[in-house]
């Protein structure tokens, strides 16, 4: 670990004014990721600014119904909420499917945003990487990617991102709220993380200094019937192989409206949307939800060890739908 400064923001604006004044500092929330990062020399920040303490531990309603995750709730915290169990079920499922439950007490909303790639070549000094540093090359490429992306990878790079929770935000909709000292933004969740494309070190949209200061749930009438899907080698305590989370709005057997995520497969979470236009106003049975997962895989580019991903994924969708439209619960 290198030498670096620590400091303990006392305000948001102290937090972004910190950030922004010196560009090679990095917040810390709960330190899950970041500090193991750190002792392996993958970041190495000048100064820590730890946010743990700002008042951004809240999850409120709002008037329009939609729900505001502060930044620093704990995993653990999202998934026991009440409001999360009864109208994002998905959501819960995901936050629980995810580490274990010592680490989801200390992981945070805003964390697990910003969580880097569990690249096993990333993690290793001793290859090359352009995420951790531009311009040296890919050994991924043409090493063992079993576990790496087969959408949206790039000729830089062919990480997936880890997160579960994420993959469940990008389903509903999700908004995030960030602060700098230009004031506050939305960014909705398709926009917030980034696909590898010729910068591969960049993971999202931020802006230098920006925080997060919350996740927004807008309402979704039929959150419900919400699933979520994960498929790991091990039974717990793994990341995702494949990911889906998806839920589906039925009237008379018939699908209103579908919502279709995946993790495991992409750089970002992979929102599935040409397959959840096919579905609406089709009957909600196994040919229709077979076809919807043949689209969601149209474009998909196997590497040379991570083939069996493309039918795994097909078949954790039409699970993951089929279970959807029988109500939803634990699949
Ligand atoms: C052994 C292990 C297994 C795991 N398994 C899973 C799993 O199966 N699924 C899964 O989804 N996750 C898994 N995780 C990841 C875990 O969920 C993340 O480490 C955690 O969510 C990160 O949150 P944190 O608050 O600890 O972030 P930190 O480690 O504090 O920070 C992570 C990054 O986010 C930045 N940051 C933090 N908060 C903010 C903010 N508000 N604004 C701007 N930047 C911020 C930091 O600067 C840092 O770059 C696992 C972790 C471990 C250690
Ligand atoms: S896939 Fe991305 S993170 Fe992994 S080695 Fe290649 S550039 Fe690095």
């Amino acid at each position: 670990m290198n030498n670096f400064t620590y400091t303990r923001a006392t305000s948001l604006s102290d937090a972004v004014n910190q950030a922004v004044a010196d560009q090679n500092s990095m917040f810390i929330a709960g330190g899950t990721n970041l500090v193991d990062r750190l002792k392996v020399f993958l970041d190495q920040p000048s100064q820590l600014i730890d946010i743990s303490r700002l008042q951004m531990q809240n999850i409120e309603p709002m008037a329009d119904g939609s729900l505001r995750l502060g930044a620093l709730v704990s995993n653990t915290a999202v998934a026991d909420n009440s409001d999360i169990r009864r109208n994002y079920p998905m959501l819960a499922r995901a936050i629980l499917s995810g580490a274990s439950q010592q680490i989801r007490n200390m992981a945070t909303v805003g964390g697990n945003l910003l969580q880097r790639t569990r690249c096993p070549y990333y993690y290793d000094t001793a290859f090359p990487c352009n995420k951790r540093q531009p311009g040296t090359g890919c050994p991924a490429i043409a090493g063992i990617n079993r576990t790496h992306a087969i959408l949206g990878a790039s000729e830089q790079c062919v990480a997936v991102h880890p997160s579960d929770m994420c993959v469940a935000l990008a389903a509903l909709d999700a908004v995030v709220e960030v602060a700098s000292p230009q004031g506050q933004r939305q960014i909705p969740f398709k926009d917030f993380h980034r696909l590898p494309g010729n910068r591969p070190e960049q993971d999202t949209n931020l802006e230098p200094g920006e925080l997060i200061t919350a996740v927004i749930l807008p309402s979704l009438s039929f959150g419900k019937s919400g699933v979520y899907l994960k498929i790991r080698d091990r039974a717990s305590y793994s990341f995702a192989l494949i990911s889906v989370a998806a839920a589906v709005n039925l009237q008379e057997e018939q699908i209103q409206a579908a919502r279709l995520a995946m993790g495991g497969v992409a750089h970002k979470p992979w929102r599935a949307t040409a397959a959840e236009e096919f579905l609406i106003g089709k009957s909600a049975d196994v040919a229709t939800f077979t076809e919807a997962a043949e689209i969601a895989l149209d474009l998909a580019k196997p590497l040379t060890h991570n083939g069996y991903k493309v039918e795994l994924a097909k078949r954790a969708i039409r699970r993951a739908l089929m279970v959807s439209a029988q109500g939803g619960g634990v699949v």
